[in-house]
């Protein structure tokens, strides 16, 4: 059965809202999805109405960008709508999210590529607006002939429309995630920037004291041998291989939901052995 722990609705930056993806999945043959949208938990009450009559499992979750040297991202999965520890501080991070937005658009105005937030809010169909939603409305203003030229040339950190925001570090989201009854996931980890295996081991020494539970190591993009390093090294440090699709829709051309480049196959007894660690706080 072929599953997916790890995609993005309208609920964030992805182009299909949280009915059509479960739609997507079920047609798709899929028995379980995960929902990961970037800090907001908004679209899992519709992605789990519409999985429901259809026999397809969802699981709810959420992706943190977290305080690391180039980025880190972290997938939390079996973390519930509703108030909790990290539920939260999403809330005081979507917040951060807004007011980075604004000071982007101030940056955008005065390199003469002006751009509004209510065009920004219509981009991003109601869910939370990203960069990606900039880029988007960059290129349909015409100052840019693509999103990747906006990051490359604007968007990205050190380009000159480039604005942070606050993060949490590692440490903090894993706990909040823990004490939240969620199940932490180092995403797919070659974005870490991390070239030397004795950095690798020192950081999944790290995280893995902090309470991490899973790795991801089946990510489109990655070759056979680069899955299968990664799940041997979420096993010598007793993580669980996750991984999913990072399914944006038309935001990543040609990745599909469930299968990503044609070759994704993200094992079912990653599910069960995640959700053993899925404590209801
Ligand atoms: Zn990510
Ligand atoms: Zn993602």
């Amino acid at each position: 059965m072929v599953v997916d722990l790890h995609t993005h609705s309208t609920a964030s930056d992805g182009s299909e809202t949280p009915s059509a993806l479960v739609e997507m999945a079920v047609s798709m043959g899929l028995s379980r999805l995960a929902l990961t949208d970037h800090d907001t938990l908004e679209g899992i009450p519709e992605a789990r109405a519409a999985a429901e009559p259809a026999d397809l499992e969802l699981i709810p979750g959420v992706e943190l960008s977290l305080d690391y040297q180039g980025g880190m991202h972290l997938v939390v999965l079996w973390l519930e709508p509703g108030a909790g520890p990290l539920q939260d501080r999403l809330v005081s991070l979507r917040a951060g999210r807004s007011l980075r937005n604004a000071a982007i658009v101030d940056l955008l105005v005065g390199l003469g590529m002006p751009i509004t937030l209510e065009e920004l809010a219509e981009e991003g169909g109601g869910g939370s607006v990203g960069r990606p939603h900039i880029a988007a409305v960059m290129m349909q203003k015409g100052y840019v002939s693509s999103v990747a030229e906006a990051f490359d040339l604007w968007l990205s950190a050190d380009k000159p429309a480039y604005s942070g925001r606050p993060r949490m570090t590692p440490e903090e989201a894993i706990s909040l995630a823990v004490a939240s009854g969620g199940v932490p996931i180092l995403a797919h980890p070659h974005t870490l920037g991390i070239n030397r295996a004795h950095e690798m081991a020192q950081l999944l020494t790290r995280l893995r004291s902090a309470g991490l539970v899973g790795l991801e190591a089946f990510c489109a993009g990655y070759r056979r041998h680069e899955r299968e390093g990664y799940a041997d090294l979420a096993r010598r440090f007793g993580l669980v291989a996750s991984g999913g699709s990072d399914y944006h829709g038309s935001y990543k051309p040609g990745l599909a939901l469930g299968t990503g480049y044609g070759d994704l196959e993200v094992p079912d007894s990653a599910v069960d052995l995640l959700r053993a660690h899925a404590v209801r706080p």
